[in-house]
């Protein structure tokens, strides 16, 4: 079977923040060839939505339509540099994977959770590397066209925490990404403490694999892990200003950290009080003020109230609007 169908599903442990919900289907897809038949089951008449891992989506009801898991595996290298993964293979796996071969470039997104399938979605990023710089082709199936297509990066119109995927949301399911990935790439360590992380474990001319283990090292220490506590990451988005009101922020708040017009969603939100702020068991990580965290039982109807009231202070004391990086259902 190209695909198995379940009803009533339970979500919770299909999430990082591992709040309760249910999906009226689950339909598991191993073959980007079953899409099109899968799609155009009654059951997805209501909707449909892609879950990969779950690492980035907080789901505050049930959802009445046909969740999708497209179950596709394989990695493939189709010439020296030019990789190929099926959506399912876990992210963090499949780095190790391209550095234990020996190809640079993904190192500083090691140990970042979910599926290569979700990974062009928001174009993840981290210590100072976005993933669109080695993609070099996304293969989906398109809603729209009802048919297989590949997207050229160009197409893919990436940009911070931004694609195509995500502005034509639920119109193509990644089914595998193409990346091209190069034998020596000068080492990007100028970011949130990796070269003295470097330093630390006595790394002088680090490989891409020293890089990444600083980097997993870094992130088990600053991150929590979903494992032990419910979350999916950076809740909000670093807002981006302009000119005038960024002028406007940093003479009112001179201490304000500003890049770019980039602003630190983790420093506003710290600045309201919501670094291990806590309601019941929905609460911010006490490590990291981004970070939205389900501390046992919290509702995702609960961290949602959360995170709204986090925005409504935000936005009262700076005039900044934060956008939630994940996806509420
Ligand atoms: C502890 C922690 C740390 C994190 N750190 C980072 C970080 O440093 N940088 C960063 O960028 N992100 C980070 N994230 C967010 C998350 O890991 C990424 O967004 C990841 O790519 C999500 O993968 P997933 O498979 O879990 O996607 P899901 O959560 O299942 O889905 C996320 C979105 O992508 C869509 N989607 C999923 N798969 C597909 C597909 N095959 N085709 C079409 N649409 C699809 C879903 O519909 C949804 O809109 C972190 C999350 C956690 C829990």
């Amino acid at each position: 079977m190209a695909h198995t169908l379940t009803e009533n599903a339970p979500l919770a442990a299909r999430t990082t923040f591992r709040v309760p919900a249910h999906a009226a289907w689950l339909a598991e897809v191993r073959d980007a060839g079953a899409m099109p038949e899968v799609l155009a089951l009654p059951q997805a008449a209501p909707g449909v939505l892609v879950l990969g891992e779950g690492s980035n989506i907080l789901f505050t009801r049930d959802f009445d339509g046909l969740v999708v898991h497209p179950d596709i595996r394989g990695i493939e290298v189709l010439a020296d540099g030019a990789v190929r993964a099926g959506a399912a293979e876990n992210w963090h796996a499949f780095v190790r994977w391209t550095l234990a071969r020996g190809y640079a470039g993904l190192e500083n997104l090691a140990l970042i959770p979910g599926t290569v399938g979700a990974a062009p979605i928001q174009n993840i990023g981290a210590y100072g590397t976005e993933l669109e710089e080695f993609v070099s082709a996304v293969h989906a199936y398109d809603r729209v066209a009802r048919a297989q297509c590949e997207l050229s990066r160009d197409a893919c119109a990436f940009s911070y925490r931004d694609s195509v995927f995500k502005q034509q949301r639920d119109r193509y399911i990644v089914t595998a990404v193409e990346f091209r990935l190069p034998r020596e790439r000068a080492p990007v360590l100028d970011y949130a403490g990796v070269r003295d992380e470097l330093a630390a474990m006595g790394v002088a001319a680090p490989s891409p694999t020293d890089v990444a283990d600083a980097v997993e090292r870094l992130r088990r220490r600053k991150l929590p892990d979903p494992a032990e506590v419910g979350n999916a990451g950076s809740f909000f988005k670093n807002p981006v200003v302009a000119a005038e009101a960024a002028e406007r922020l940093a003479a009112a708040f001179p201490e304000m950290p500003m890049w770019n017009g980039k602003l630190s969603a983790a420093w506003l939100l710290e600045q309201c009080g919501f670094k291990g702020a806590r309601d019941g068991d929905a609460g911010f990580s006490e490590r990291h003020a981004l970070v939205l965290v389900n501390h046992g039982s919290a509702t995702g109807a609960q961290l949602w109230a959360l995170a709204q009231r986090a925005q409504a202070e935000v936005k009262q004391k700076f005039g900044v609007q934060l956008e939630p990086e994940p996806r509420v259902i």
